[in-house]
């Protein structure tokens, strides 16, 4: 965690990300307001992060279990203290963790409390661990399946073909509540093919999304979580209403934060 760089810069990009999800949501004829932003603190500064809190940013996503814990307790204390200060307009509403990197089971029982969706769903055993730690004074937990869309072999998920299965086996678990469909598209470098790629892929996340919604007949299968900081406009003109923006709002990591998060992968 750095406090270093400046916020000015901080809101120029989250104002533009805002900007250019909704006139991707126009071009594609949809309402901007379906669109939901989840800004990815892998990377981001205590400071930036109430910035935007500041600026009424609810929606925060990590991926790693440790920075999750760290940061949401780091940004609860910041709440504690707008709220002993009388503040309490400004943190009316409660921030709303999204855990979106890749989960063990040994790790499920601490992450679910923190947070509002888990979007990395990948196997039935993770979905049985997630129905284990279901607590009769909580309600289910809230979660996506995470396909491997691109079919990329460093990529988690599960097959496009096993999704419809997976979220059939979810659905008999009282305490689980799958919501929908995480995906990631293709690492590429931006030229317009790269761009004719991700759009293909895309499509095919939405065509997936819709067909599990229409075989499962679940009333709140509703959310199609796809597009990072390379391609979420595209995501958007595909049909995602929730993007996750790391980079491009917080801004590029320094090497060492790089090498640091490397280091630090289990
Ligand atoms: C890091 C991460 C993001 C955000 O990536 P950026 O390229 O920084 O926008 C989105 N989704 C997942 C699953 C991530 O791990």
């Amino acid at each position: 965690m750095t406090d270093s760089r400046p916020c000015t810069d901080l809101v120029e990009r989250y104002t533009s990300v805002q900007q250019r999800i909704a006139d991707a949501a126009s071009r594609a004829g949809r309402d901007p307001d379906e669109v939901h932003l989840i800004a990815v603190t892998k990377y981001a500064s205590l400071a930036q992060v109430r910035e935007l809190i500041e600026r009424g940013h609810r929606d925060f996503g990590e991926s790693r279990m440790q920075h999750l814990l760290q940061i949401s307790a780091q940004v609860q204390e910041y709440l504690d203290r707008l709220r002993e200060l009388g503040d309490a307009d400004a943190v009316a509403d409660r921030i709303r963790w999204h855990f979106i990197g890749h989960l063990q089971r040994n790790k499920v029982r601490r992450v679910l409390p923190l947070c509002r969706l888990l979007h990395s769903v990948d196997s039935l055993r993770l979905a049985e661990e997630i129905q284990d730690c279901g607590q009769e004074d909580r309600p289910p937990s809230e979660v996506l399946v995470q396909v491997n869309i691109s079919g990329e072999k460093d990529k988690y998920g599960v097959a496009p073909a096993a999704a419809q299965h997976l979220v059939d086996q979810m659905t008999t678990m009282p305490d689980v509540r799958v919501r929908g469909l995480m995906c990631m598209g293709p690492q590429v470098e931006g030229t317009d093919e790269d761009k004719d790629t991700l759009r293909a892929v895309f499509t095919r996340a939405r065509e997936l999304f819709d067909d599990v919604q229409r075989a499962s007949g679940l009333e709140r299968f509703d959310i199609l979580s796809m597009g990072m900081s390379q391609d979420y406009e595209i995501a958007v003109e595909c049909g995602a209403n929730v993007v996750r923006v790391g980079s491009g709002i917080f801004g590029e990591p320094s090497p060492e934060q790089v090498n640091a998060e490397a280091a630090g992968a289990s």
